[in-house]
């Protein structure tokens, strides 16, 4: 989600990570740190906040030397942003460092697995499983250990992984997660991203899923996920560093758009269980899911339309009365307040201020509030009863595009999810809508792919005021 920068080389290592740092900082962050093999062991420095926060704290590098190292900058998804769960993180022995861009989505059961094997956790990340679970491996080899491990987790992740036993070596990892290697005369490095590593070179090499990298200070080996060594053509960039920001893209909007298949995907596939819908941080019993008699979603500006949406799902498949409202009228109006009320609070950022009123004033008059939120660690996150996030990633365009997709996927989830408690939706309507939205992200692939046809859809309707279905010729788009 947001940036991994690492580097072996000639050079001194941390100023090197934290210039390529700086170059993904358009990505958004919540906080940043830095691993360096300084000759003798990892050492490990990192703080929540800004990137500066990090160069003062380590003197722009200075109080750790060494030549190979790892750093990253943290977009929360599992834990609120800390010290703590800032990254990167050791095993317990201190003699393994990872960072890690995802989400690991089965990071509990195997969280349970090795607490049950002895080993200790000081954060609350997805990513510290990694660390723990790669030393659980680890037996000399590895290259051994960090496959042993892409073969146990689920979900998305960009690694990049030290040894203190192997001090000549950089590993680095993807699946669903972006990542590069870079090579020069002087080093070679991983990146999230072609910016951070640019000022350096300009031959880099893709990394597609499921490979893995190991990196030496003048060579670099690509493996499958079987320990296959495999042959990979380096790519010369040739954008400037403006457009590299925007991975090629025109605009970070248009950016955004073409990263709702996974924004869905990872919004949808981690509350997918066993072909049923498990929204563990819902917090609600099937008792207390029954006793809801009304509904209010509550937001501001593109998530109050998500509610709009919304109350025509949930009161069709789950047959519960919503109350849609912007948040700015809610917090003055006195809405009334019954027995069985639920209120909903949607907010990208989660520091929406009249959201925050409102959700402020229900828990006052003795409401439960279920925040759908995007930004771990926000005020909406932190007050709200419970929390589902829409691990969109960090938004940069004002107009949203992705962040909007995942709160429909919420909000969709949850609408079954009430529908199959209260029994309002049958065993095969709810198995085929299942369906459907496993099927989403794939579609949404497809049409984004249609570029032209979606340009000359948006040409002919750039000036209406109004749509109606007869008019509309989207369906034909999205069948494509
Ligand atoms: N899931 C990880 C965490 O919450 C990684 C987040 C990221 O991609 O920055 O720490």
């Amino acid at each position: 989600m947001c940036g991994i920068v690492g580097y072996i080389g000639s050079h001194q290592a941390a100023p090197v990570i934290l210039e390529g740092l700086s170059k993904l900082e358009y990505r958004g962050y919540d906080s940043a740190g830095m691993a360096v093999f300084n000759g003798e062991k990892i050492q490990i420095q990192k703080s929540v906040g800004r990137l500066k926060v990090l160069e003062e704290l380590t003197h722009g590098g200075a109080t750790m030397p060494g030549t190979v190292g790892i750093g990253h900058t943290r977009w929360a998804t599992h834990g609120a942003p800390s010290d703590e769960n800032a990254h990167p993180h050791y095993n317990q022995e201190e003699t393994i460092a990872v960072v890690h861009n995802g989400i690991i989505e089965n990071y509990l059961p195997l969280r349970e697995k090795l607490l049950s094997k002895g080993y200790q956790f000081v954060s609350d990340t997805d990513t510290e499983v990694l660390a723990h679970l790669i030393d659980y491996y680890y037996k000399g080899n590895p290259l051994e250990a960090i496959t042993k491990v892409m073969h146990r987790v689920q979900g998305s992740y960009a690694l990049g992984i030290i040894f203190a036993e192997h001090p000549d070596q950089i590993f680095a990892v993807r699946k669903d997660s972006p990542l590069i290697v870079g090579q020069n005369e002087n080093g070679c490095f991983i990146a999230s991203d072609v910016p951070a590593v640019l000022k350096y070179t300009r031959k880099v090499y893709f990394i597609e899923n499921q490979e893995v990298v190991r990196l030496r200070v003048d060579h670099m080996h690509f493996y499958t996920v079987d320990e296959e060594e495999i042959q990979k053509e380096p790519v010369t960039i040739d954008w400037d560093a403006d457009a590299a920001e925007k991975g090629g893209y025109e605009h970070f909007m248009l950016k955004e758009m073409y990263e709702q298949p996974k924004t869905v995907t990872d919004t949808l596939l981690p509350r997918i269980k066993d072909n049923d819908i498990v929204i563990e941080e819902l917090g609600m019993s099937d008792e207390e899911i029954n006793a809801i008699r009304k509904i209010f979603i509550v937001a501001c500006g593109s998530a109050y339309h998500a509610g709009v949406t919304a109350k025509y799902v949930i009161e069709g498949i789950a047959r519960i009365p919503v109350e849609v409202d912007l948040a700015s009228e809610f917090r003055y109006r006195n809405p009334i307040f019954e027995e069985g009320t639920m209120v909903v609070v949607i907010s990208q950022s989660g520091e929406t201020a009249d959201s925050l009123a409102a959700l402020r004033e229900s828990q006052k008059l003795g409401h439960k509030v279920l925040g759908i939120v995007n930004v771990v660690g926000s005020s909406i996150a932190r007050e709200a009863d419970n929390v589902m996030y829409t691990w969109a990633g960090p938004e940069i365009a004002v107009a949203t595009t992705k962040a909007y997709s995942a709160q429909l996927i919420a909000l969709y989830l949850l609408a079954m999810k009430f529908g199959k408690v209260r029994g309002k939706i049958d065993e095969d309507a709810f198995y085929s809508m299942l369906k459907d939205l496993k099927r989403l992200p794939g579609q949404i692939e497809r049409l984004l792919a249609n570029k032209q046809r979606i340009q000359r859809f948006a040409n002919r309707y750039i000036g209406a005021k109004a749509v109606s279905n007869t008019q509309l010729t989207l369906p034909t788009i999205i069948l494509v």
